[in-house]
């Protein structure tokens, strides 16, 4: 059940994702908060504890916007490194504000670069995650494979992202927040609804967990494997490159 929207014409999807981004990077922090009561930030531990960041490992964190998951791998192992890359700049420029802010700033790298052709060389890092990312990018299967191009034999790959519900009754009230709500908090604080609409969208298009990780699966990675996080509202989905 759509709603009334209209699918993404995927030949414009690159642009429309540019404009969101472009349009929300100084709020975006404060959306996420609003959006998900904060629950995002529990989240994001979550994916650092099951990382276990160790000294000396060097992170990729594609599609990283303002920093979240680079900041806090960096503060878990502090003689690690981190590249934060993202397609759009002006996320990035939020991100560098950030991380002076928190005197983050040693073994912080900012890469401009798309994530279904990274600016990297193959086996170059230990760890690569993106967080709510890969359902931004156009061609997911082309991503997945860059990223698993870049892995050291060895190394793991993270996505953080919105996924299926699993707890009946639960994905009604779910529905109805994404739908009655989410574009409202949208239009009120970002001053976008469309923008917002278009996440919104972008969530129920993306592949549930099972689809995920048989797509992982077809470009290579190995062990891959999901934890539902609040029900299935999100997932973290883990393959390693072997
Ligand atoms: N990872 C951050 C977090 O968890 O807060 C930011 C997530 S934000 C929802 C999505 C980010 O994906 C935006 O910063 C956007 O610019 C970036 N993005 C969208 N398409 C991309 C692409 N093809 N390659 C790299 N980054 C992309």
């Amino acid at each position: 059940q759509w709603f009334g929207f209209k699918p993404v014409d995927p030949s414009k999807k690159a642009s429309l994702v540019r404009d969101v981004f472009d349009s929300v990077a100084s709020r975006y922090d404060l959306m996420n908060d609003l959006m998900s009561v904060g629950v995002h930030r529990l989240w994001k531990n979550d994916l650092i504890d099951w990382i276990a960041p160790r000294a000396g490992q060097r992170l990729l964190d594609v599609a990283g916007g303002t920093g979240d998951i680079s900041f806090r791998f960096l503060e878990r192992a502090p003689t690690a490194s981190a590249a934060l890359c993202d397609i759009n700049e002006a996320m990035l420029r939020v991100g560098r504000d950030r991380a002076i802010d928190k005197g983050l700033l040693k073994g912080l790298d900012y890469i401009v670069g798309d994530a279904m052709a990274l600016p990297l060389p193959d086996r170059s890092v230990d760890v690569c995650t993106i967080a709510f990312g890969l359902r931004n990018v156009t061609e997911i299967d082309k991503a997945l494979a860059e990223m698993r191009r870049v892995l050291k034999p060895g190394g793991r790959f993270f996505c953080l992202e919105f996924s299926q519900v699993k707890v009946p009754g639960f994905d009604k009230f779910y529905d109805w927040y994404s739908f009655n709500i989410l574009p409202h908090i949208g239009s009120k604080v970002a001053g976008d609804r469309e923008a917002y609409q278009y996440l919104v969208e972008s969530i129920r298009r993306f592949p549930p967990q099972d689809e995920l990780a048989a797509r992982m699966a077809a470009v290579g990675f190995e062990k891959v494997e999901y934890r539902n996080l609040s029900g299935g509202i999100a997932a973290i989905h883990r393959g390693w490159r072997l």
